[in-house]
């Protein structure tokens, strides 16, 4: 699995930064894990084909998350009619007006039969001969999840935002397993109230997104006292696990 990280910036853009993006590649297909970026701009701009996207994987509705839906859907409706692809969100609502915008952007045309959207669960909400994807519920608003990927013997876990100050206590516990990454933000909580759940942690990469870089600063003050990989990541960067 190829990750690559997109938008990294910590809910409000920065110059060059996006908000929460992050592309996955399996067996030549392309997953996204949230939209606070223009992923067909970035899919264009790197030479790869909506035509490939099979799936959009959002945390919560937050805009940081999701804005690149928006468009995402409306160019697969109107221009790449080759396309197809589920579209999980997880409210109804957002959904609904995604559905109308699009509807009534598209002379009162949407194809729901190439353009799926689903409200995800808690557990196994997707398969198919190259990962499978779990939504595990955190509690950083109503109807927010981590997510799970699985492929192969491979497990990387992609935390979405988490509750202020990690108060609710909603770290995943698969953390504690031997999963091969942990993507994790920070900017609700400080290095030193995550550090509980380091101590704990059987990750072999930690890999830092959605954050100020003051707090990356923060990162330099664990490096090497785990020992996991600690990484911090900026737009554009990728990791092959
Ligand atoms: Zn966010
Ligand atoms: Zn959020």
């Amino acid at each position: 699995m190829k990750i690559t990280f997109v938008g990294t910036s910590h809910g409000v853009p920065e110059k060059n930064r996006y908000c929460t993006c992050i592309m996955l590649e399996s067996g030549g297909a392309i997953y996204f894990i949230d939209a606070g970026a223009p992923i067909v701009d970035f899919l264009v701009n790197n030479g790869k084909s909506v035509n490939d996207l099979r799936a959009v994987f959002t945390t919560h509705v937050h805009s940081d998350h999701t804005i690149g839906v928006l468009h995402l859907v409306n160019l697969m409706n109107w221009y790449y009619k080759r396309s197809s692809a589920d579209i999980f969100i997880t409210e109804q609502e957002h959904i609904d007006a995604t559905v109308r915008w699009t509807y009534t952007a598209g002379d009162g045309n949407m194809d729901e039969e190439r353009i799926r959207f689903k409200v995800p669960q808690a557990g196994c909400v997707y398969s198919d001969e190259n990962i499978k994807v779990e939504y595990i519920p955190v509690a950083h608003m109503k109807n927010s999840y981590a997510i799970l990927v699985t492929e192969g013997d491979k497990r990387v876990l992609f935390g979405g935002d988490l509750s202020h100050g990690l108060k609710k206590r909603d770290v995943p516990s698969v953390i504690t397993e031997e999963i091969d990454g942990f993507v994790c933000e920070l900017a609700h909580f400080t290095i030193d109230e995550l550090t509980p759940y380091l101590e704990e942690c059987h990750a072999k990469r930690l890999f830092f997104i959605h954050a100020k870089p003051a707090r990356y600063s923060d990162v330099d003050g664990i490096r090497g006292k785990y020992y996991f990989e600690v990484l911090t990541h900026h737009d554009g960067e990728t990791f092959e696990i």
